[in-house]
């Protein structure tokens, strides 16, 4: 018989040494962290490996991205606790598990059929009935349920799509990995009224945003996918 793997001790050494060694140190977050299991988002082949330092395949040709740009990312969007956040790309599931802990409302969109049916499955199993998630192309996002205190972008952009920063509420940011298949920045947009701030915070590697506003297979090889 195998030998049982000790989830919750893995899960804490990944938060003290990948997260907070790296000077994230929000309580909110680090509590998400720590209470999503999240070997349960990972495919079962792929599950021992859970907790490592890096992105793991997730099937059909995505990932569940490092455990640190996934707490940098939703450190980015400052939550407040009750605001409605947008997600685009569910793949896993993980990154909306940790938003629903974070904030009252997550939506979450994924163009792969099977991935969002693999997420919206464990996310009920863990009881995170906050997060609703629909198939179909996130691109030009999901103005019904808009405008979002926070959206959150995890593929590769061409550049921000407009749709998306429009869906945006007064105050609310947006965060985004923008660039090719050579590499992206990992930008933050903050609304003002009409005016929009823009930050850049340090290069990342992400698969690519497809749809109407994302890149195109022959602009971005098809790869791995
Ligand atoms: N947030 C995910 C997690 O926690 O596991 C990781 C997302 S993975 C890096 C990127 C995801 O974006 C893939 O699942 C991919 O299918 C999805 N995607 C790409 N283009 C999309 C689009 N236009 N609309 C919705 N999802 C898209």
């Amino acid at each position: 018989m195998a030998p049982e793997i000790d989830w919750e001790s893995l899960r804490e050494s990944m938060v003290r040494n990948q997260i907070e060694r790296r000077g994230l140190t929000e309580e909110r977050l680090l509590r998400a962290l720590r209470t999503i299991p999240r070997h349960l988002f990972v495919p079962m082949e792929e599950r021992y490996r859970a907790y490592i330092d890096g992105p793991l395949p997730i099937g059909g040709g995505q990932t569940i991205s490092q455990p640190y740009i996934v707490a940098v990312m939703t450190s980015l969007l400052v939550l407040q606790g009750d605001g409605n956040v947008l997600e685009i790309g569910t793949g896993s599931g993980y990154q909306a598990a940790i938003l629903a802990c974070m904030t009252k409302q997550v939506y979450s969109v994924e163009r792969d059929a099977e991935l969002a049916a693999r997420a919206h499955e464990v996310l009920c199993r863990l009881g995170l009935f906050n997060v609703t998630i629909k198939t179909g192309d996130g691109s030009e996002g999901w103005p019904e349920h808009a405008p979002y205190d926070g959206i959150l972008v995890t593929a590769a952009a061409p550049s921000v799509p407009p749709n998306l920063l429009q869906q945006l509420a007064d105050g609310g940011r947006l965060v985004a990995p923008v660039g090719g298949q050579e590499g992206q920045d990992l930008q933050v947009w903050r609304r003002s009224g009409e005016m929009m701030a823009f930050e850049s915070i340090f290069p990342v590697s992400f698969v690519p945003l497809r749809g109407k506003a994302g890149w195109s297979e022959e602009d971005w090889l098809p790869k791995h996918e």
